[in-house]
Formats: C-alpha cells, structure tokens, sequence
C-alpha cells in the first residue's frame, strides 16, 4: 500500500493582504507536498484562511464595509497565491464555510467534559486573540504586535488545559509529537514547565458584533478563534460528517507534518493537541517551525511601509525566482532577510548565470552534434549524480531546503568546471556531451520539488520524460532562456 503524507500550512488572519512572509510558508510547504508525491507518496496538502478574528470586524469597520466583504475580498488573495507561487494545493479552507463551522461545534462538544464556565478579567491582545499574563508583556505591551492590551471582564467558557499538563509535557518530550528544530521543541518544553493554566476559549458574541462561531447551546457566545482556527486541519477532512476521508487521513495516517511560523508554536505544540487529547482523536507527528521573514533586516510592516507583497515581485522576476530565493537564501527555521539587491544578485548569480548559463551552453552544442549509440555515462559523472541525489535527499529529509538546493548547485559547478577543462563546444566530442545531459536530467529531476516550471522546461528542452529511470534518448529542442539576466540596476517595487 502506498504510503500517506497529510502537510498543512497555517490557515492566515485575512485582516489584511498576504506578503513575502506568507509567501515563504507556503513555499516551504509546497516543496515538501511534491517531494512527497515524488517519493511516490499519496499527499494531502492543505491550506486556508482564518476568517472570524476579531481583527476582521476591526479591520472592515476602518474601511466602513462589512465583515463579510472584507473576509471575501481579502480570503481571494490569499487563494491567489495558489496560481501565483505555484501551490501544489489539495484543498483550502475558509473558517466560514459550513463544513468548518460544523466541525469546530463538533469538536467543541467532544470536549464538553474538560469544558467549563467562569468570570474571569484578563489582559486580551486582539492581535495575538490571545489573553496574556502580566509577565509575559514587555514593558506592559504585547510581545508580538508592541500594542497595549485591553482589560477584558467577561463571563467566557474555559478548557482545562491544566489537567493535561503531564501528559503533554511526556508527548513532546519523547517526540510523540516531534517539534522542528529542537530549540521550539525546549520552548514547548519550557512553557509546559512554567505551569499550564486553564485557558479561555469563548468570548461574548456582541464584543465581535456576532461575528464568529457561536458556542453549542449558547448564543450568547462564540468560540475562541483558536479554538475555531486549529480545527480546520480535521474539518477539511470531513470530521463533522466523521467521513472515510477523516479516518484514512487523520485518524489512521501516521504522516501528517502542521509547518508553522514560531509565533503560533504554543497553539499548535501545546493547545492543538491538548484539545485533541480531550477530543480522543489521533494527534499530528510532527510540526515544523519555520522563523519570520524581515525586509532590510526589519520586521515587514505597514506603517514602515516596508511590506513586500509577492504579487509584484512575481509578476517581474517569476515564480520559480521568487522560490529559489526564499528556499535558498532564507534559513529554514531561523529568521532570514530579504532584499532586493540580494535578490537580484542571487538571481544574476545563480539563476541566470547558474542553472540558465549551463542549460543553454550544453544545449546549443547538443543541438549540433549527433549523439550515436551512447548510452553509458562516466564512472565520475555516475558518482557525483548519485552524490547529488543523497545529498539532496537527506538535507530534505531534515527540512534543510537550502542545503538540498546547495547539493543541485554544486552538481552544476561540477558540469560547469568539466565544461571548462573539456571545451565541447570546440571538440564537440559525443561523449562529453551526453555526461552533460545526463547530468541536467538528473538536475531537472531533483528541481521538481523546488522550481517545478524550471524542472518542465529543461525536460521539454532536453526531450526526456522526467519519468524516464535512465535517461537514453535525448530529442533536443532549444529553447528561450530560463532566466534572463537583469542588468538594469534593483527596483524597489513596493516604492513603485
Ligand atoms: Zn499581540
């Protein structure tokens, strides 16, 4: 039986338009969905908007439209980046659709027995849609947004988070649940250690003007967005219906991976699956933390008016571009920076000088030399593909997409160097020649994860199958060039 891969993103606060930061989640996701599938997997790769915030109601009063309409225009941009980036996507949820509200109600009253009412006055960031302790505020402002709290006094449903204390710190510490990279995994850890409270999980209907999921049996209430949000991982599923898909899927896979950002670790490491503990539904084995994407080495923001919005950046450079540079350059799992004059040094520098400098040198010679009946490659060449591959692999396997993208580059400085030395385009000896196409096969093979219409191209170009085991028969047909070089001198396109 094939094996399956369940992979989600978090689902995003539609409050406002998606940026880079998003941009790289999804990426780093979309890589893994069709390693998976290139692995021969069945994948499953799911992501969504977070829509009955009650930054959404705040955000559609500013501009004097409602709820609704905001959640529908700004959920469209989100969706967007499916085609724009290149998302190998299965599904995506909205927080507002019927199968979702469903879903989260149902899972609420599978709770209902670690579920209990009391008055409670608290300091609550509407950004985080999170109460926080005094200690925990920085100079009395939220650690995340730098805003000042408001005092909350409100009689709200809460969950007994405390009674699973034992039991969570057990499941993380032995990697039942298994955190990326270890260092979230001692945050999980040290927060457990710190005392678990009883969280809030419903607020009053009328502080979001209705707007929300409204408790079961309570009107009066609606449920927490964090409560409501996490459950979109089973709701696409069809727990509300309890479909053969949610028992294939979740309940009975052993591969499902949440990626996160490390600013929602403590509601996926330690609410998510608390909740699902109190739910007896089976739990996810791993979540992967990625760090924050900053501009100029400062937090993206609109009033630095600094954001960087991926559709432009899209539009001039390309998809595969755009994904390179985030995979390549950016940590996986520490903070990265992004500018536009490393980006497009990066992209004058590996892209069209890297991979679209060898792809047209080998193809042109290709082009006018008959190949014969060769079909073996050198023992040297054999050695550095099978390199590659094991390199590529086991830095994936870890989540390490820059190193994996390093192990491909260093397999086109090695044809680039035999280039060099051999000089085909004078000797134009066949053997040399097929090396070389063997070898950008094996290139275009590995980048179907990463850049998968670079991958496209440089099959249709080299007229191989990328299903092809052993590459034989080349039918060359040269095409445009993968990545022009930019000469003109870095654009900020968000000051355009
Ligand atoms: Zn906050």
């Amino acid at each position: 039986m094939k094996k399956s891969f369940l992979i989600t993103t978090a689902i995003d606060y539609v409050n406002s338009f998606p940026h880079a930061g998003h941009a790289l989640e999804k990426i780093q996701a979309d890589v893994l969905a069709r390693y998976h599938r290139f692995l021969g997997e069945n994948v499953f790769f799911l992501t969504g908007t977070d829509e009955n915030s009650l930054k959404n109601v705040q955000a559609a009063g500013k501009e004097g439209i409602s709820t609704r309409e905001l959640v529908n225009r700004n959920a469209k941009k989100f969706y967007d980046l499916k085609e724009v980036l290149d998302l190998s996507l299965d599904d995506f949820i909205r927080t507002t659709e019927v199968r979702h509200i469903e879903g989260a109600q149902k899972l609420w009253k599978a709770c209902q027995k670690d579920i209990y009412k009391k008055t409670y006055q608290g300091l609550y960031c509407v950004g985080c849609e999170e109460f926080y302790k005094e200690n925990e505020l920085v100079n009395g402002l939220c650690p995340e947004h730098k805003t000042k709290p408001e005092l909350i006094k409100e009689e709200n449903y809460f969950f007994k988070l405390s009674k699973y204390r034992n039991q969570l710190k057990k499941i993380i510490e032995k990697d039942e649940v298994k955190i990326i990279p270890q260092t979230r995994k001692n945050e999980v850890i040290s927060f457990i250690n710190s005392g678990l409270k009883d969280i809030c999980i419903s607020r009053l209907a009328e502080r979001g003007r209705g707007w929300g999921i409204p408790v079961p049996e309570d009107s009066t209430q609606v449920l927490w967005t964090w409560f409501d949000a996490l459950s979109n991982y089973i709701n696409a599923l069809g727990y509300a219906e309890d479909s053969k898909k949610f028992q294939e899927w979740w309940q009975k896979n052993e591969n499902k991976l949440h990626v996160i950002g490390k600013g929602i670790l403590r509601f996926h490491g330690i609410y998510w699956i608390a909740i699902l503990l109190s739910a007896r539904l089976a739990l996810p084995e791993r979540i992967f933390v990625h760090g924050y994407l900053t501009a100029d080495n400062q937090k993206m923001s609109k009033s630095l008016g600094n954001v960087v919005d991926p559709f432009p950046l899209v539009k001039k450079y390309g998809t595969d571009a755009v994904r390179y540079y985030l995979l390549r350059e950016i940590s996986p799992t520490d903070d990265g920076d992004f500018t536009y004059p490393k980006f497009e040094e990066k992209y004058n520098a590996d892209l069209a000088g890297g991979i679209g400098n060898l792809v047209a040198r080998v193809l042109t010679v290709a082009e006018k030399t008959k190949l014969g009946g060769i079909e073996k490659i050198e023992p040297e060449f054999e050695k550095e593909i099978k390199k590659t591959h094991y390199n590529c692999k086991s830095a994936l396997d870890n989540f390490k997409f820059n190193e994996s993208l390093k192990a491909i580059w260093d397999l086109i400085g090695f044809c680039d160097k035999y280039i060099e030395i051999k000089k085909p385009w004078e000797t134009k000896e066949p053997k040399v020649i097929y090396n070389l196409l063997v070898s950008l096969a094996h290139i275009a093979k590995l980048l179907q994860s990463f850049l998968p219409e670079t991958a496209e191209k440089i099959f249709d170009q080299l007229g191989v199958s990328p299903f092809d085991k052993k590459f034989l028969k080349f039918r060359i047909k040269k095409g445009k060039l993968l990545f022009p070089k930019l000469n003109n001198k870095f654009t900020q396109l968000n000051k355009i």
